[in-house]
């Protein structure tokens, strides 16, 4: 398989070239030259397949000969082993028509461990095959940087900084990532807020001798490697569910509509998805494109008890626009050159038309929120996060249709326990395995937000 960039710059990209750059030299994300797909025959043979055999047949078209179906069985299955559910992405049923699909069973206790857990295993068998190190540089509010560390700490290829805002993450988030102990895990706390820590990572990426000279990697949801690892789950829970001959519809909390795509490229291989709904809360810039067809930057990120879904844009639309406007790569590039310009464009009529045949969307307030934790707490006794809660708010316009409809689970409600005890009175508890890291020794070191002296620590630590 080939992989060539939305805007038209890169093309001609083996899987290995694209996991490990991560973004395309002109600035697009990228994508596969088509998509692979199975017939329904194909799908009923994978019903009894376990967790990892479904996983590797759904990888193998997008890996090509990086790995054979085998190697990807063996690194899936290693990946499985820090999931602490013998299901490893259990499916749970609410009521007749209703399940949540829980995602939240890995060693941080978030869906990002799915991709970043089988990402890293990917990345070192690259790293080793080139005889190349890479240093990985991230910010984090929380999800996305304890997931990362999780998955790295064990690589000998890669050392990690991660950059959070000193005393401005949850006491539950900074001890997931500030007690790992391991050599090449580096947590700064920087004095400042989130956009500093993500305005100097930017600063770093653009600083191009510093990039060269460190060999900055990046993790984020536009890679490629994580995408293909998210659709596992669809495939799973699909099968599980009766597909191919039963179809469903997905209801995905959606920060950077990177979970969402991976549904999107499940039904492109021919799983039958006949609905996949964006759920937003309060930053809603996909449910008002979706639904106005103005894509348009909100004036500023607004603060919700679901922060990993508090986002300005959503990187990985672009990816879906491409194929809405039937990868033109022109077209595609005139509408992210408006975005960057003004802060908005309008989606062409038939791209939008083309969308809302297979998308639909919704948005929960704050006040949604809290009743349905509080509601479904209620009526099935399960304890649910506020990014649940948000999918759940969504999901119940979308019942009632024939189909079944799934609702994934992106957090365990206990990283979120003051917002989950004040909607439904419960105060989740961290299973068993997680709670030494209340009482471990913390690592970090504490800089200013200074581009000089995070890029001379850095530094230091690289080449010291
Ligand atoms: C990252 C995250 C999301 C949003 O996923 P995207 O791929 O960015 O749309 C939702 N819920 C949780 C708990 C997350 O960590």
């Amino acid at each position: 398989m080939q992989y060539l960039s939305t805007r038209g710059g890169d093309a001609g990209k083996s899987f290995e070239d694209v996991l490990l750059a991560g973004l395309a030299a002109d600035g697009g994300l990228f994508v596969p030259a088509e998509w692979p797909c199975f017939s329904k025959g194909e799908w009923r043979s994978l019903q009894n397949h376990s967790w990892a055999g479904v996983a590797a047949m759904v990888m193998k078209p997008f890996v090509g000969d990086f790995l054979t179906g085998q190697e990807l069985h063996a690194l899936v299955e290693d990946a499985q082993e820090t999931f602490s559910h013998a299901a490893t992405t259990p499916l749970k049923q609410l009521d007749d028509t209703l399940f949540l699909l829980e995602l939240f069973h890995g060693p941080t206790l978030a869906f990002k461990d799915v991709a970043m857990q089988i990402l890293a295993r990917m990345m070192d068998i690259a790293l080793m095959r080139r005889g190349e190190t890479v240093t990985i540089v991230g910010a984090t509010s929380g999800d996305t940087g304890s997931a990362a560390i999780e998955a790295f700490r064990h690589s000998s290829r890669v050392r990690i900084f991660i950059l959070h805002p000193h005393e401005r993450v949850s006491p539950i988030q900074r001890r997931q990532m500030t007690t790992v102990d391991a050599p090449n895990v580096f947590n700064l706390a920087i004095e400042g807020d989130f956009d500093d820590c993500q305005a100097l990572v930017k600063q770093m990426f653009n600083d191009a001798p510093f990039r060269n000279r460190m060999k900055l990697a990046g993790v984020n949801s536009i890679n490629w490697g994580r995408i293909l690892a998210q659709v596992i789950y669809y495939a799973t829970s699909a099968l599980a569910l009766g597909a191919p001959d039963r179809s469903l519809c997905y209801v995905v909390p959606t920060g950077n509509f990177g979970d969402i795509f991976a549904g999107y490229v499940a039904r492109q291989m021919g799983l039958p998805i006949d609905r996949l709904v964006v759920a937003t809360n309060l930053n809603d810039i996909l449910h008002r494109a979706l639904t106005t067809g103005r894509y348009e930057v909100a004036e500023k990120v607004l603060p919700t008890s679901s922060p990993s879904m508090d986002i300005q844009v959503s990187s990985n639309f672009e990816r879906l626009l491409f194929d809405a406007v039937e990868r033109d790569a022109a077209a595609l590039k005139g509408l992210m050159d408006q975005l960057a310009q003004s802060g908005g464009f309008t989606i062409p009529e038939t791209a939008q038309a083309w969308m809302r045949q297979l998308f639909a969307s919704g948005r929960a307030s704050e006040e949604d929120v809290r009743e349905t934790i509080r509601r479904v707490h209620e009526q099935t006794g399960e304890v649910v996060d506020p990014h649940t809660a948000v999918a759940l708010h969504v999901a119940q316009a979308h019942i009632g249709h024939a189909h079944t409809v799934v609702s994934l689970a992106t957090a365990h409600p206990a990283k979120f326990p003051d917002a989950v005890q004040a909607a439904c009175g419960v105060s989740p508890a961290l299973p068993p395995h997680m709670r030494h890291i209340m009482e471990a020794e913390e690592h970090f070191t504490v800089l200013p937000a200074e581009l000089e002296a995070v890029e001379g620590f850095i530094a230091s630590h690289v080449e010291g």
